[in-house]
This record gives structure tokens, C-alpha cells and sequence, in this order.
């Protein structure tokens, strides 16, 4: 009921103000046909627009030219997408997949293009935004081989191709992989009502398991039966299958040979030279210091855990071995027994309409702006759409979408989708989609936490201010892009910014100082073994950008040297889709941009309310998207150089 009586008087508001405000932009709700022709136009259009600047002399306009097109293309790909992994009727969705292709298609053929790539380079910047995005653009140029001599150009176009295919078909293997693992009655012990009425079992009366994350995370962290779980363990840890190996060492091969067409050593220089960190070097220090920062600790963890298993099974410690298997079921037991924590009860903490709100109320009061709630056309009756006002001003500032249920066929995890991006020199104001799958009964810590991450990346995008609109937003490198969004994840945990909760929901019983700091500890426990792991990621991810070798030897290796040994029969490498992806030699990026999160919390100090160090985080980091250097705008908002020493008290449990 509260709902409807919110969107009556929205919509009132909207209509009182539509006499007055320019129409606002939003995204077109295509159906399927709808769809392939905008696709079709779209491509055609974006065609004549290039071959009209390829036919001009020299630099020219080619910066506005090329913002033009760009804010053409996206206005055609970027609801494409989103309405790809959102709209209610398959037919649409299907129909944007050869759309997306073709859009690959278009901006390979773009950045391949040598008069655009003449024409920019002979572009004599006017000032440091026009110098960064002629930067920006020419590292795309030559990452697509448009500077290379013709044999290499022509090679490095077999390879981009090759690559594409094995990233497919590597997807390909870990999606279609259809192994069930199946367990007795018996075996299901520990699971909770709620499981068990998800997954029924057969007519035999076993119940049958598949490799998703929704079925196999809580069967870890429940199942008291180790052999039940080390079986589930062992299937799960060889989803993707062996071609999946054979694909990995093609991959890296590939990329290896690429980066000697460029006269590099290795795809990791490749890489990083357009990251923040520049050169493998300063990912093998950082690696290296997180190893030393975790190592007793993960070993700590081990032992407690041990012992919990030894405790449980009523057998000597000496003679009791922790396995890999056996890791989030000892945690949660001793999260629940020491921590007393029942994230079940918080959902009637964080009644979900109220969590919204108050996600909502934190960015208003930080970042002195007013949300309006406007009732508009949309995909789904759920979805709600706000306009972002300057609250001193009231001026319009740009608009977000909210579509945070789960319904059958939508896109199954949290993101957050840049729709519109800014422009000053094209009058353009943001616009961005947040698509969550939110319980509709209540938050626990973890949903809150997704929220308001995903809402991170929705302010960058929204309050970007940037001249050009290639520079928007999240439009910044890689091992950066989560920092904003990890950073306001910590608005889910502290206690000052969670005392705004009774205010909006004053009904709602609210966690004690006791609890939140039984909540953070909870959270806590086990980060050794957790930024471990993290680290044999990062560490395998970069061996193999390095020397490209066979991917399971190399894996087997380094895990063996771990506390917890490399369990027989398993591959984790085949199913490691990040490194298939264009997230290779990034996956230490995680890390290195929660470095930047926890870095960018410390000017708040004590108060993490504070509206003038939330504007001043506002114009300094979230109005510039990609338009500076992210190095300078972090200085420029700490005044200093960013500092690992946040990350570091994190991780090992000293902050
Ligand atoms: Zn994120």
C-alpha cells in the first residue's frame, strides 16, 4: 500500500513539473522487433557517421565528431544491453544477442580504422581533457593493432578473432557443464527448511544437485557430512572439464605472441601498462606484500578450524586434518557459536523498501543531492526510476533506475548498468540502471552490502560531469572501476551512518553497538584465509601472463605450497573464467582497488556523514570519471599519495 501512495504523490510531483522541466531523458522499452530495428538503423547510421570523418583532412573536429558518435552508439547499444539482461519476454532478449555482436563488430572496426587513426593522432590538444581522451584513444587504436605494419596488423587481427572464439567456447563449457551430484536424505543434514524445500529430492527420494552457486555455497557452508561435502567439492572444482585446460594455454600463448608483435616481453606488460600499476613489477610487489601480511594469519585460521573439526568429530587433533572442503562449514560454525550471529534475523532489521531508503538518504546527505521518485514507463511494473536533483540549486542533475527483485529470465547477480553517459560539451546528463535480485522479505548484512556496492557504481556514473562522453562514469581503468563502489559498501557497516536507519524506519528494531561490532568481527573471521586465496588468484593469473605454461601443473604447484595443499582430482582452472576474459593479468585489481577504497575512507575520519568531505569526494573523484589520470584524482582527494596501510589493518584484522 505504502508503495502505491508513494508513486500517486511522485507522479503528482512529476506532473506539476513537467510544464516547467525540458522532457527528461530516458531509455526506449523496445520489444524484439523493436530491437533489431534500432539495431539495424543504429549500425547503419554509426556507418555513414564514420565514413563522413574518415573523409576528412586532418584533425579537425575529430574529438566532438567522435563524442557525437559515441553518444550515438550508445544510446542504441547501452539500453540493447540492459534491456538484454532484464526484459521480461525472451524473444527480446534473444534478439539483442546478435545486436551486442554486431556492436563488437562496429567498435573493432572502429579502432582499426587507420584515417580515424591519422586523423586523431595529428589532434593538437587544447587543454588536459582533450589530451587524456586523444591518450585514451590511441592506446584503443593501438591495442587493436592500427599502429602496427601491415603483416602484424593482419596477425594481430587472427588472434583478436581466435581470442574471441576460446573465450566463447570457454564460457561456452562452464555454462552447459550439466554434472548433478546426488545425495541421500541422510546426507542433507544441516541443511536448512528453506534448502530443502528449494531443492526437492526424486522419486528415490535423493536429492539432486547441480553446479550453481545458489545450490553449492550453502551446501558447503551447511552440510555436516565432510564426505557429502568434499564430493560436491571435488565435482564443483572440475565444472568447465579439461578442453577448458587445453583453451587456457591457447589463450595465454595467443597473448603472449601479441604482446611480442608490440616488441613486449610478456602479456602482463601488455596489460598493465594501461592500468594503474603500469608494469608487472608493482602487482608482484603488492602480491608479495599481501603474501606476508596473510601468512600467519591464514595459518591461525587453520588451526582454529582444525580444532572445531576435531571438537565436532570427537577425534585427537593431531590425528585431524582441515580440508579445503571443509573451510566455510567450520567458519560458520564458529561465526555462529562465538559471534552469535544469525543473519536470518537481520532481514527484519533491514525491512527491503527500508534498506532502499536508507541507501538512498546516505547518498543524499553526502553528496548534497535530492533523489525524486518519478513514475515512468519502464521493462517491469517493479522497476522505479528517480531523478537526481542538486539540492541546493534543484537543478536536474540525471536519473537512475531501480530493478531489484528476482523474476524469471532476468540477469541472477547485482550490477549496475551506465546508460547515459555525461557530456558537458553535448548537453548530456547521466542516466544508469541498478539491477539487483534482493530478497523481498529483508536484507541480511551481505545483501545490504551488494546494495549499496552497486549503488557506488550507480553514483559514479550519475554524478559524473566529464566534457566528453567516451570519459564517463565507471569509464576508467580496471584495476580502479570497484574502488568507489567497495568504498561505500562500509556505509552497510558502521555504526554512525546506520543510527540514519530509525529515522527511516523508526518500527524496524535496530542493532545495538554490541551487534555491529559482533557483526564486523564475524565478518572478519577468516580473512586470512580468504585475501590467501585471493592472492593465489592473483599470483596464478600473473604467472601465466608472464610464461604461459600447462594450467593445471602450474596451478597444482603453487596450490601445494598453500597450507591447505592442492586437493587430488580437481582443476580450478577450468572454470576461471576472469582470465579467459579481458580480466587477464587483472585479476589482482580486486585487491588494488579496495587498496583505493579503504584509502579514500580515511579523510572522513570519524565522521562518515561529513557533507563537505562527501562533496569534496563528489567533485574530485566522482564528477571526473576517466577525464584525468586516476592516480591524480586520488591525490587530488587525499591529499597525498595513496597508502596501502588502510588495506593492510584491513586484512590482518589491526584497523
Ligand atoms: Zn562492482
Amino acid at each position: 500500500m505504502r508503495y502505491i501512495a508513494i508513486f500517486a504523490a511522485a507522479a503528482a510531483l512529476h506532473a506539476a513539473a513537467a510544464a516547467r522541466a525540458p522532457s527528461r531523458p530516458l531509455i526506449p522499452i523496445l520489444d524484439a522487433a523493436g530491437i533489431t530495428k534500432a539495431c539495424e538503423e543504429g549500425i547503419a547510421r554509426h556507418h555513414k557517421a564514420i565514413a563522413a570523418m574518415d573523409a576528412k583532412q586532418g584533425a579537425g573536429n575529430i574529438l566532438d565528431e567522435w563524442n557525437s558518435l559515441a553518444i550515438d552508439i550508445e544510446d542504441v547499444l547501452n539500453p540493447v544491453f540492459l534491456l538484454s539482461s532484464v526484459h521480461p519476454e525472451k524473444a527480446a532478449r534473444d534478439a539483442a544477442e546478435p545486436c551486442l555482436q554486431q556492436y563488437t563488430a562496429l567498435q573493432t572496426e572502429m579502432f582499426q580504422d587507420p584515417r580515424l587513426y591519422a586523423r586523431v593522432s595529428a589532434l593538437q590538444p587544447m587543454n588536459p581533457h582533450q589530451a587524456k581522451l586523444k591518450k585514451d584513444l590511441l592506446e584503443g587504436f593501438e591495442d587493436s593493432g592500427a599502429a602496427l605494419p601491415a603483416d602484424k596488423r593482419v596477425r594481430a587481427k587472427q588472434i583478436f578473432d581466435r581470442l574471441e572464439e576460446l573465450r566463447q567456447d570457454f564460457d561456452r563449457a562452464i555454462r552447459d557443464d550439466s554434472t548433478k551430484v546426488v545425495f541421500t536424505p541422510a546426507e542433507m543434514a544441516g541443511m536448512t527448511e528453506a534448502y530443502l524445500k528449494a531443492h526437492k529430492p526424486g522419486a528415490d527420494g535423493n536429492y539432486v544437485l547441480g553446479l550453481d552457486y545458489p545450490s553449492f555455497f550453502p551446501f558447503l557452508q551447511g552440510a555436516s557430512n565432510g564426505d557429502a561435502r568434499k564430493r560436491y567439492y571435488v565435482a564443483k572444482l572440475n565444472e568447465g572439464g579439461k578442453d577448458n585446460l587445453d583453451r587456457l594455454l591457447e589463450i595465454f600463448k595467443l597473448r603472449q605472441e601479441l604482446a611480442g608483435l608490440y616488441g613486449l616481453g610478456s602479456f602482463a606488460e601488455y596489460a598493465l601498462r594501461r592500468k594503474m600499476v603500469q608494469t608487472p613489477q608493482v602487482v608482484e610487489k603488492f602480491l608479495g606484500d599481501v603474501k606476508g601480511a596473510v601468512t600467519e594469519l591464514e595459518k591461525q585460521e587453520i588451526e582454529e578450524l582444525r580444532a572445531a573439526k576435531a571438537k565436532e568429530l570427537g577425534t585427537p587433533l593431531a590425528d585431524t586434518r582441515l580440508e579445503r572442503w571443509d573451510v566455510s562449514y567450520y567458519q560458520e560454525k564458529i561465526r555462529h557459536d562465538r559471534y552469535a550471529v544469525d543473519q536470518e534475523k537481520l532481514r527484519s532489521y533491514f525491512p527491503t523498501d527500508k534498506a532502499v531508503e536508507y541507501t538512498l538518504l546516505v547518498s543524499q546527505r553526502l553528496y548534497g543531492m535530492k533523489f525524486r521518485e518519478v513514475k515512468v514507463d519502464t521493462w517491469n511494473p517493479d522497476v522505479r526510476y528517480f531523478d537526481v536533483l542538486d539540492a541546493t540549486t534543484g537543478k536536474f542533475v540525471s536519473g537512475f533506475y531501480l530493478d531489484l527483485y528476482p523474476r524469471e529470465g532476468k540477469y541472477n547477480h547485482a550490477a549496475a548498468f551506465p546508460l547515459h553517459g555525461a557530456s558537458t560539451r553535448a548537453g548530456r546528463t547521466p542516466l544508469a540502471a541498478l539491477v539487483a535480485n534482493l530478497n523481498r522479505d529483508g536484507l541480511d548484512q551481505g545483501e545490504l552490502e551488494t546494495l549499496m556496492h552497486e549503488f557506488g557504481h550507480v553514483m559514479h556514473n550519475v554524478l559524473s560531469r566529464v566534457e566528453y562522453n567516451p570519459d564517463a562514469g565507471t569509464a576508467v581503468k580496471n584495476d580502479f572501476v570497484e574502488a568507489p563502489s567497495q568504498m561505500f559498501e562500509e556505509w552497510a557497516r558502521r555504526e554512525q551512518p546506520l543510527e540514519l536507519f530509525k529515522q527511516v524506519c523508526p518500527d524496524c528494531p535496530h542493532l545495538t553497538h554490541d551487534e555491529i561490532e559482533r557483526l564486523d568481527a564475524a565478518r572478519r573471521f577468516g580473512q586470512g584465509i580468504r585475501y590467501g586465496r585471493q592472492w593465489l588468484y592473483a599470483s596464478f593469473d600473473m604467472a601465466m601472463s608472464t610464461n604461459p605454461q600447462p594450467p593445471l601443473e602450474l596451478w597444482t604447484k603453487l596450490e601445494s605450497a598453500t597450507p591447505l595443499g592442492h586437493p587430488k582430482g580437481t582443476m580450478f582452472p577450468a572454470s576461471f573464467s576472469h582470465i579467459a576474459s579481458n580480466y587477464a593479468a587483472g585479476y589482482y585489481g580486486y585487491m588494488w582497488s579496495q587498496v583505493l577504497a579503504l584509502d579514500m575512507l580515511t579523510p572522513f575520519k570519524k565522521n562518515m556523514l561529513d557533507p563537505a568531505v562527501g562533496r569534496r569526494y563528489r567533485d574530485t573523484i566522482l564528477a571526473q570519471g576517466g577525464q584525468e589520470e586516476e592516480m591524480a584524482l586520488v591525490k587530488r582527494f587525499l591529499g597525498r599519495a595513496p597508502s596501502s596501510a588502510a588495506f593492510f589493518a584491513e586484512i590482518t584484522g589491526k584497523r
